[in-house]
């Protein structure tokens, strides 16, 4: 590139495009004749930990105005610019989600759930994409031997229905037991503040659904060869995370530990709205990130931006994220 410069790059560019235009292309087709395309590219992206292949599977995001009291002990103004420092848009707020795919060499393994296609309609197209990113991923629903929940959130448990009838015909539905005594409790139900009374609705609603297929698992056990469950309660009573491994090689599947990194790894002491018990919540991040700073363990979350890869650090009273550049290969 010596002696390259911003002249002889735009003598050049005029030169080659004068080139192409009078002995390759018809003036008809100077003009841009393709419509624009209106929509995103597939979002599923691979990456192997070991021999075991894992497939992050988007599945849209909710693009929404920022609310009120999404972080409940931080003012909004605070939030915003957060927001701002991140180059992150408070007007068209955006909290992403994002499944996996395990393929330990035995057993395939979702875990979580997603919203499912239905959601597709109702969100313009944002969210409900997991289903046609499984397909584009080459992963036929059917082969999917067990899905395997951190919580029983809607944005984790939806997909497990499709149209009235479970998704995944031929999966067992492992779910956290801690999580299942608390949501299929009648007591806990009626007791529930108004607030969370459709989220109680919702989980009778898919598990009545997809009820005989759930098998209950103990946080800490394994929930299939290779992938080990990790107690990590507080954003839900029985919320767990999953680290997959082979050879000397791990990944931590963290679930709802934090939702966008930009706010709250960098902030680990702001109490997102949809952390039901906010001092447990902070307390288990703490604690687990401590380790996987420690450790350099890559992490996956739900709620990081595509393709929701990153490993996390200390900085000072918090941490912050480093996404994994994009590899070409597995
Ligand atoms: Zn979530």
């Amino acid at each position: 590139m010596i002696g390259l410069t911003r002249r002889t790059m735009l003598t050049g560019a005029v030169a080659a495009g004068a080139a192409t235009a009078l002995t390759a292309m018809p003036n008809t087709m100077v003009r841009a004749a393709a419509p624009p395309a209106g929509k995103q590219i597939a979002g599923w992206y691979r990456m192997k930990v070991g021999t075991t292949e894992v497939t992050v599977i988007a599945e849209g995001a909710r693009i929404s105005p920022l609310p009120d009291n999404f972080v409940r002990n931080k003012s909004k103004d605070e939030v915003v610019a957060a927001l701002q420092a991140a180059y992150l848009s408070a007007d068209r707020f955006m909290l992403p989600f994002n499944s996996v795919v395990v393929n330990t060499g035995s057993k395939l393994v979702a875990i979580d759930a997603g919203f499912g296609p239905g959601t597709l309609a109702q969100s313009n197209g944002a969210m409900g994409q997991g289903q046609a990113n499984l397909a584009a991923a080459g992963i036929d629903i059917k082969a999917i031997d067990a899905v395997v929940l951190s919580h029983f959130h809607g944005d984790h448990i939806n997909g497990l229905v499709t149209d009235g009838k479970p998704s995944y015909p031929n999966a067992e539905v492992m779910v956290p037991q801690p999580e299942w005594a608390y949501w299929m409790d009648d007591g806990n139900m009626s007791r529930a503040p108004d607030a969370l009374k459709g989220a109680f609705a919702n989980v009778r609603r898919v598990m009545g659904i997809v009820g005989s297929k759930v098998t209950q698992y103990e946080p800490g056990k394994d929930v299939a060869p290779g992938i080990a469950s990790v107690a990590a309660h507080g954003h839900s009573p029985g919320h767990t995370v999953h680290i997959v491994s082979s050879g000397n090689s791990s990944l931590m599947i963290q679930g709802d530990l934090t939702t966008l990194p930009q706010l709250f790894v960098r902030n680990p002491g702001w109490h997102v709205m949809f952390d039901m018990d906010a001092a447990a919540a902070e307390a288990t991040r703490r604690r687990l990130y401590d380790r996987m700073a420690a450790d350099r363990l890559l992490v996956q979350g739900y709620h990081f931006p595509f393709p929701a890869l990153a490993y996390i650090e200390k900085s000072g009273t918090g941490y912050r994220e480093i996404p994994i550049a994009w590899n070409p290969t597995i």
